[in-house]
């Protein structure tokens, strides 16, 4: 059975070892045992009931949270050449039952519903007569109200599954493993001595860091700034702050969207889908953004405010790097986000056991923001992992190369200005009395008969401000709740005015951008980036940045070398291959690169010592008998943009081509004129420059004509 399992991986995931887990969580499956997996985010939990439905006899039903991704999960199943569809509100009556009679015929494995769908009756009837070999119960958590996103509904499931006919196989998976949550699991799903599997938590791939006693929005802006390019996510706490921070990383001419409840059921699919098409490479948003997200190229997740607990911490960052790929996950820190999730607590309707439940977690996320220790280490530990190393070597504790900085000067003077005004004021005060401000209210109160007023006139208001924020977080100083906090002094203070000892802040040196340079890659994204439009399927549908990242790196040139890539499975390859191939093909060429790979011209002979003409050459075969490109699509099962591929190929390869019959002829001119002014790398640029209805081959067939 395992076995046959690899192969399914192969074939239509394109991957050739199961991750750390995958194969015995398959394995239990598929010998029809009840599984619970608890897996971190990015770990691969879909492959682990995706593989054993291609497997059984009879269909999966996968239940899924969120309606909105329905159809992206489903897109991604299909792009791959697996038979899945999904069954929700969005469907008409007509559509949904047009759906189950297709499953009666046996063309899907997979049906993806949610929770609320199986309380209706209409729907227990429509597939009481339809084999339900296995049941995947995706973020299984939403059944316990311990879970940080409990779903009523969930607790129907059950229900749902003792009226089917036959018992199917039921499999609960989740990231989140505290044990009131595996408890509720197990015994509200009802799942029978089940096979539980906890794979560890670790995320090689991901970078942790905690910042403190920075200014947020410096820091944020300068990160984005240094990474423009890459996708990124921003969690915020408050809509407000989402608002504010989208506004400002626009302003500085980022590509940012943003995320919140708030915002319409419109706004939030087109913001969505604009960051999921990467039209948008970052999005700032609430905690409202998310869950079953799962956008594989994420290169960053910063959380701008601490989060309520380490769960929700996990989970969100972990959304960073699904495709393993080096990813960032930045906690930035500052004591009012604890005030912040104080009063949240304290707002809820939550019992009092419960409350004080939040509290203990909210101190141990505090914990994690103050430890001197290795960040990984104190993640792995909370999830009750043992034996684990004290040094990660990739987090911020670990690879710790800031400086120090002597400020006690300027602590010795914040600390004594802060006793002159009594501690009854906030910081924007105490700077610009530092400052020696002649603002009305420093004025009316008299603060410039103070011997502290102007003692720091040569730094700015903000900067005063951000050593009274490092001192907040390094614990010289605190701030009282409420919306207008007064700074007041802590015991850590009184050896520094009185003894002279050192206070110091840490400087960190200037991040490096996240990834190098590689223009194969960038040219790769581009192509797939067309596609995705022409498909009107996300990028990381077509191929995730791993996969085209490998590519870039080993330069496969014909179809066999490109099916060695990780995630090219064999739909993916006659689906997509020749127009990567062509762009490997000619990067190759034009750089000169000599690869261990066929080289481009044998191709063909490989092609043609496995007797079959390449695709590229049929193409051509059929345009010469006179039939447009549309038709040969239509004929051959291809995409237009593939047909067109397939003429530049040949073109490229010498064959005769007349290739003004590709190029409108009034916006020849145009095109060149766009390819002058942006030069012919990328194509995208070169598109906007012109009018819409010039399309993507037209550009090609001029750069082609004109070399
Ligand atoms: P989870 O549901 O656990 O958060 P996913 O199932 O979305 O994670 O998987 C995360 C990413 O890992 C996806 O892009 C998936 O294709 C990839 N992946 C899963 N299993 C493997 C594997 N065996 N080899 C390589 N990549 C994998």
């Amino acid at each position: 059975m395992l076995q046959k399992a690899r192969t399914m991986l192969k074939k239509y995931f394109g991957y050739d070892d199961f991750r750390k887990g995958q194969e015995d969580i398959i394995q239990s499956i598929l010998e029809r045992q009840d599984t619970f997996a608890i897996m971190p985010t990015g770990a691969g939990k879909s492959l682990c009931y995706q593989v054993p439905a291609l497997l059984l006899d009879g269909v999966t039903l996968v239940i899924s949270p969120l309606i909105s991704l329905m159809k992206d999960q489903v897109d991604t199943l299909q792009n791959m050449g697996v038979p899945a569809t999904f069954i929700n509100s969005s469907l008409s009556f007509a559509e949904t039952q047009n759906r189950i009679s297709q499953v009666k015929e046996g063309k899907y494995k997979l049906i993806y519903v949610a929770p609320e769908r199986l309380d209706s009756a209409g729907f227990a009837s429509l597939i009481s007569n339809l084999q339900i070999a296995l049941v995947a119960v995706d973020e299984a958590h939403c059944v316990s109200q311990w879970g940080h996103d409990f779903r009523p509904s969930y607790r129907h499931i059950p229900a749902f599954i003792k009226q089917l006919p036959q018992k199917p196989i039921i499999s609960a998976f989740t990231a989140t493993a505290t044990e009131e949550v595996k408890k509720d699991v197990v015994s509200l799903l009802t799942l029978n001595k089940p096979n539980i599997y906890i794979t560890g938590f670790n995320r090689e791939n991901l970078f942790f860091s905690v910042v403190r006693g920075e200014n947020k929005r410096d820091f944020l802006l300068n990160y984005v700034r240094t990474n423009r390019d890459q996708v990124g996510i921003i969690y915020v706490a408050t809509r407000k702050e989402v608002e504010s921070i989208c506004k400002g990383l626009q302003q500085a001419g980022l590509n940012a969207t943003l995320y919140h409840a708030g915002l319409s059921a419109e706004e939030r699919k087109e913001n969505q889908d604009a960051f999921l098409f990467d039209n948008n490479n970052i999005i700032v948003a609430t905690n409202a953004f998310g869950m079953g997200i799962d956008k594989s190229n994420v290169r960053f997740v910063v959380h701008y405010n601490s989060p309520k607990n380490m769960e929700a911490y996990y989970q969100e960052a972990g959304r960073a790097g699904r495709d393993g790929e080096p990813s960032e996950c930045i906690l930035l820190f500052a004591p009012q986000d604890v005030s912040l999730q104080k009063f949240m607590i304290e707002q809820s309707v939550f019992a009092p056991e419960r409350k004080s439940n939040e509290y203990k977690k909210l101190q141990e996320m505090v914990d994690y923001c103050y430890t001197p220790n290795c960040l990984r280490k104190f993640i792995l530990e909370y999830f009750g992992e043992e034996n684990v190393t004290d040094h990660c070597a990739n987090c911020s504790t670990c690879n710790d190369d800031s400086e120090l900085m002597d400020i006690t000067i300027e602590a010795q003077k914040i600390f004594s200005c802060i006793v002159r005004l009594k501690e009854r004021f906030g910081s924007t005060l105490i700077a610009q009395v530092l400052k020696g401000s002649k603002n009305k209210k420093v004025l009316a109160l008299g603060c410039d008969r103070l011997s502290t007023y102007g003692i720091m006139k040569e730094y700015t208001e903000k900067e005063i401000k951000d050593i009274i924020n490092i001192l907040v977080a390094d614990g010289y100083l605190s701030l009282t709740a409420g919306q207008y906090p007064v700074v007041r002094l802590e015991e850590k203070v009184i050896p520094v005015l009185k003894n002279g000892a050192k206070v110091y802040q840490k400087v960190q040196k200037k991040k490096e951008k996240l990834t190098k340079d590689n223009s194969l890659f960038e040219l790769l994204k581009e192509l797939r980036k067309d596609i995705s439009t022409e498909e009107n399927l996300p990028p990381y549908v077509i191929f995730p940045d791993s996969t085209l990242q490998e590519m870039s790196k080993i330069y496969p040139l014909d179809a066999p070398s490109l099916l060695k890539i990780k995630g090219v499975g064999e739909n993916k390859l006659q689906k997509y291959g020749d127009q990567f191939l062509t762009q490997i093909r000619m990067y190759v060429e034009e750089k000169g690169i000599t690869t261990k790979e066929v080289p481009a011209k044998e191709t063909t002979n490989v092609s043609k010592k496995t007797g079959k003409t390449p695709s590229h050459l049929i193409t051509l075969e059929l345009y010469q008998k006179g039939l447009t490109l549309e038709d040969i699509s239509q004929q051959r099962e291809i995409t237009l943009a593939t047909a067109q591929n397939h003429i530049i190929q040949c073109a490229l390869e010498g064959l005769a081509i007349d290739l003004d019959a590709f190029i409108p002829q009034q916006y020849e001119e145009q095109i060149l004129k766009a390819i002058k002014k942006v030069g012919g790398e990328k194509l995208r640029p070169i598109k906007e420059e012109l009018p819409p209805e010039v399309d993507y081959f037209a550009i090609k067939a001029v750069l082609c004509k004109y070399e």
